[in-house]
């Protein structure tokens, strides 16, 4: 895991990387959030537990600024004790059979992380499939959405310079490998 780039297959800036995102050393890992910003289980458990305290207590500390963070946004948390230098928390939607406005919260997800890494000048971030776990979107449509925003995002942005998309199993490494 310390060395997963060598695992990780090439795609121009897009990197694709089937492994444990909380072992991934970019510039930021993204989280995939719950809006109360308070932790809860998947990735944003694993996190949490590899990050330690102090990532939470941010959290913390931006719910008291700003409330929690709503459906398709992104708040900037440092690392805690990660290999990443910092965490996107964004808030994915919650799959409601698609009529729900789902596909464009979970582009904002994309876009808006990516704006916040090249605000903070941060040139590499690491994706999770956010929404494709709890929240129960698709896997194959969430990675079409992810890849798409990702793409055009690098097209218009040279920060990041890079970005990964972790896959946590074959299946979905599969799907983003299809994509991409
Ligand atoms: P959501 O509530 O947004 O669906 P989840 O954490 O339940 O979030 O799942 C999001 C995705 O993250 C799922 O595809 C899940 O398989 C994946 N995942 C869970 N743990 C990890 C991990 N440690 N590293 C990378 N991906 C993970």
């Amino acid at each position: 895991a310390a060395n997963w780039r060598t695992d990780a297959q090439t795609f121009g800036r897009i990197l694709l990387y089937q492994g444990d995102i909380t072992r991934v050393d970019t510039d930021a890992i993204v989280n995939a959030a719950n809006s109360s910003l308070l932790g809860g289980g998947g990735v944003d458990g694993a996190i949490h537990r590899a990050g330690g305290p102090a990532i939470l207590e941010e959290c913390r500390q931006i719910r008291a600024r700003q409330g929690g963070c709503p459906t398709g946004e992104a708040v900037l948390t440092t690392g805690g004790a990660l290999p990443a230098s910092y965490v996107i928390h964004t808030v994915g939607p919650v799959w409601n059979g698609g009529t729900k406005g789902e596909a464009e919260l979970l582009a904002n997800c994309y876009r808006n992380s990516l704006r916040l890494a090249a605000e903070n000048q941060l040139t590499s971030v690491a994706f999770p499939g956010i929404s494709t776990g709890i929240y129960g979107y698709p896997k194959a449509d969430a990675a079409r959405i992810a890849v798409r925003e990702v793409q055009a995002f690098l097209k218009e942005n040279e920060l990041p310079a890079s970005v990964v998309f972790v896959a946590y199993d074959e299946e979905a490494r599969w799907v983003y490998e299809q994509e991409l």
